[in-house]
Parts: C-alpha cells; structure tokens; sequence
C-alpha cells in the first residue's frame, strides 16, 4: 500500500528556539522529512530564531550537522538536503528585548501560510505572543505552536491560555502533545469509529476493564532538574496518558472536525471522578548496588518526587459506569512499552466440558515499540483426543500488514503538516488543558501533603509491590511489561 502524500500549501514557519534540543533532534529533522518526501512545498520557508547572534550560513550548517545525525544516510540525501538548506533562514532575537523583531518582520511573506513554533521555554510563550501582536505579526489567519508543558497546574495553565490568547484567537493556538501525532493513536480512532464491530460492544456491558501503560526502560538522564519538579503525574499522565484516556472512552464525535472530537475528550475529562488515595500508588526507582538511583540521579536525597504512578479511575458516565480504567507510567521499568489494552469480559458460560472458565477477549492496541494491534481469542487446540483450548492472538504489526511505505512518519511531522494545513483536531485545546489540570491538581496537592514517600522499585521491574497490590485487590492482573 503507497501512501500518498498531499503537498502543503506554501508557508513561512518561524521557529523560536531553532537551536534547542527539540528543534534539532525533532522538528528541524521532521520537516527536512517532509520536504524529502515531497510534501512540504519547494517555496515554504523556515525561520530560525533564537538568542545567539549568527548567520543564516551558520544556522545552515548547524541544521545541516542536526540532520545528519538522526536522517538515513542515502544517496539522495546530501542533494535533497541542500535543496532544504536553501529554505533556511536565521533572524536572533532575545524574545525579552526590542532588538530583531523588526528583521523578522521583513523576512515574511503576506500572501502565504504564516505559523510561530514556540520551542523555548513556557516561560516565554506569553512576551512572544505579546511581540508578535505588537510588531503587526499575529496576522488573522496566523497560527502559534506552544510545547509542552502547558503549566505545571490549573492556575498556570489559565495564565498560559490567557497570554496567548491576549493575541491569538483559539482557533490559531496549537498546543502540542505528541502523542496525538503517533499513528497508532489515530488508528484507535480509525478502529472505533471505521468499523462496526467493535462500538456495539465498547462499553461496560462488554469490556471488564481497560488498561493503559507508559513504561520507559530509560531513566530521567539530563531532565533532572525539570523532572523532580514535575514527576509522573505532571510529565505524563496529565497530557499523554489523558489523551489515550479520552481517545479510547469517548462517544463517537458526530464528525471528524476539531471541535467536535474534542469537545467529546472534554466530556470525559469532565466525567472523571476524584481518585481516592488507596486507587494510586507511587513509585521512585531504587538504586543499585552502586546508587544510580532516582535519588541519586536527582541529588536529593528527600526528594518525594514519583518516577512511576499507577491509578484506577472511574469514567462516571452511562457508558463506562463500573468498568474501571488503570493507568501506569514509570521510568527504568523492564521495557519501553506503550499500549491500551481493552479487556472484554469472560464469556458467561462454557459448553466445553474439562476447560475451566473461558477467558475474555483482550484488544492490545500497541503503541510503541512495532506499532499494531493484537486481538488475544480463544480457539480449539488442533489435533485428535478430546476437546482442548488454546489462547492465539491475531495480530497485525501495521509494519507487516501496510509494508515499508506505510513507515509511520515521526508524530512530529504529521503535527507540523497539520499547523500548515490548519487543522486542530490533534491539538488540544484551552479547556481541555485546564479541565485535565482542574481533575489532577487535587491527587498532586495530596501528594505533597502526604508525608509518605513514593515506594522504590527496582530498575527493569514493573513498578512497585503496590501497584501489583492495586490489581489484586481488584482480582485482575497488570498486563506484563515487555512480555
Ligand atoms: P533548549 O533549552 O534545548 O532550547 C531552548 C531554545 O530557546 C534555544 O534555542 C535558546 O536559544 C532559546 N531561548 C532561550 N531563551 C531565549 C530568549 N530569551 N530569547 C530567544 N530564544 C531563547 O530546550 P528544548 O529541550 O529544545 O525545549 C524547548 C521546549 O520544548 C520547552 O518548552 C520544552 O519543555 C519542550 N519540550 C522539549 C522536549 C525535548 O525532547 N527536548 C520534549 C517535549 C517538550
């Protein structure tokens, strides 16, 4: 299957931050990407803005030095890349002064897509607004891209949503969660709502419970200092394990359009019940014999920051009431793995005599790695002498079923296609932001409160004893990370 690839219109893409750590390994990358593949137009143009004074050569070369590292070495590469080079141009501006907004101004074009990526800290989303408003830049039809994290609670998200919105309507914001751009969680979307088996049978009548997993074997290297003020709950749960949240227990949206897709998440955040304590449990991994350890790693050794939190939470709507969904993050567990995993419940009743009770169908929608979903059923075990079952799964690795051209594209180059194009639909909006702050404020006040400490675990686990403790009490099994 050759898929197909629609060229952008043109555009000028102003990157402040283009010489940071996202621009070089993502964005910078990604639409090097797109411009290879074709779909970003010969006239388009990027913008490099950034503190340091240099020139647009030197930007050049710098780009030029990002991409090397993380595209393909091909043939092809060297000559598409300097076609992309070309596109290229650098204006510094310190976003806190006067200086450099007037070259900027001079640098864009007025009769073509005009996007702002804030790849800077948040800290500086609402002045870049402000002197974007103020030099005449925020056109009508402009758009402005901010990173997370989008607020470390509901009062800083509101600041946030309200500085930009001081110059830039809603419709022209697009807050970024990157996950929204990994195919497979589109594909969850393309499952639910392509087909008709599965809705008839997604909700609580059906499914026993649902589970979704972040787990990351690597450990909090070179975010240290971010990460033990953030923890889990901020870092991950809060934006990405919410948006597969949504994305799996919402209604079916009346159409495919930006608004009413999220204003069907919005619903579900809203139906989110308050967690009482005893459905979370922390987790900071433990050192090894030669420390190594989160403590360590964070050099505070009072840190009460969680590395790993699992939680059961109620979706209290008619669809989902008394199914509970469980969610879990964590860092150095035994594998990187991401899935939702969908259990329908056992069959009520068995015909076959000597098997035992019959288990439930579970639907494994897999993330990352080899992205895919798997469907585990029950069938006869093959051959003579009696009547014995056996669990298969049916599984389709998108990489085998679509083959090498349906390569997923890097979530980030999908996100950046979709700023030009003008479509928000895998964006999030102000009040879904401030409606995932408003329900995880109240467990993050209860953390800091709490005197307790997150429980440690070993590295290459699967979480502390008391996320198992969790499952147990409930009579259900963790899925196995990595199994
Ligand atoms: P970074 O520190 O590597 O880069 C920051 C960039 O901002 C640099 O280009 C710097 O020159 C520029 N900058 C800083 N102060 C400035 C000023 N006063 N005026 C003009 N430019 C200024 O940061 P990063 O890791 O690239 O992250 C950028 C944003 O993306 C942050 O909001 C971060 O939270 C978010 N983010 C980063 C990653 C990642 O993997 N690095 C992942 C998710 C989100």
């Amino acid at each position: 299957m050759v898929s197909r690839v629609i060229p952008v219109e043109p555009f000028d893409l102003v990157l402040f931050g283009a010489t940071g750590d996202l621009a070089r390994r993502k964005i910078l990358p990604g639409l090097f990407h797109r411009f290879a593949v074709g779909q970003m137009p010969g006239s388009a143009r990027i913008i490099g803005s950034a503190r340091s004074e240099m020139s647009a050569e030197a930007f050049r070369a710098d780009v030029a030095r990002a991409i090397r590292e993380v595209a393909p070495d091909t043939p092809e590469r060297e000559e598409t890349l300097a076609a992309f080079l070309e596109r290229l141009d650098y204006v510094a501006i310190d976003v806190g002064g006067e200086a450099g907004w007037s070259d900027l101004t001079r640098c864009l074009r007025n009769d073509v897509v005009r996007a702002f990526y804030l790849s800077v800290a948040p800290s500086l989303f609402a002045g870049i607004a402000r002197q974007l408003d103020a030099h005449g830049l925020a056109t009508r039809d402009s758009r402005i891209v901010v990173e997370k994290p989008f607020g470390r609670n509901l009062d800083t998200a509101r600041d946030l949503n309200a500085g930009l919105r001081a110059s830039f309507a809603e419709h022209q914001i697009y807050r970024i969660d990157h996950y929204l751009g990994k195919e497979t969680v589109q594909n969850l979307m393309a499952l639910r709502f392509a087909n008709s088996l599965f809705e008839p049978l997604w909700n609580a009548t059906h499914i026993d419970h649902v589970q979704i997993t972040v787990a990351e074997s690597l450990g909090i290297e070179g975010r240290e200092a971010y990460y033990d003020r953030a923890g889990a709950m901020r870092d991950m749960v809060q934006n990405h394990l919410m948006q597969l949240l949504c994305l799996t227990a919402m209604e079916p949206p009346a159409k495919f359009t930006p608004n009413s897709v999220r204003d069907e998440k919005v619903k579900v955040i809203e139906a989110l019940d308050p967690v009482p304590p005893e459905d979370i449990a922390r987790g900071q991994y433990a050192a090894k014999a030669g420390g190594d350890g989160y403590l360590d790693h964070v050099g505070n050794p009072d840190s009460r920051t969680e590395s790993f939190v699992a939680m059961k939470v109620h979706v209290a709507n008619w669809r989902w009431a008394g199914t509970p969904f469980y969610l879990r993050t964590g860092k150095r567990l035994r594998a990187r793995e991401s899935e939702i995993a969908v259990f329908f419940r056992d069959p009520p009743h068995t015909i076959f005599p000597g098997t035992g009770p019959l288990k439930g169908n579970v639907l494994a929608i897999r993330l990352q790695p080899d992205e895919g979903i798997r469907l585990q059923t029950t069938i006869k075990d093959p051959g003579p002498g009696g009547f014995r079952l056996a669990g298969v799964s049916l599984d389709m690795s998108f990489a085998d079923a679509l083959g090498e051209e349906a390569q997923a594209p890097d979530a980030y180059e999908r996100l950046l296609m979709d700023v030009i194009r003008g479509d928000q639909t895998l964006f999030m909006r102000g009040d879904e932001v401030e409606a995932a702050w408003a329900w995880i404020d109240p467990i993050i006040a209860r953390f800091d409160d709490s005197r307790d400490r997150p429980a440690p675990y070993d590295q290459g686990s699967s979480g502390p004893e008391e996320a198992l403790m969790l499952m147990h009490r409930d009579h259900r099994r963790w899925r196995q990370i990595g199994g």
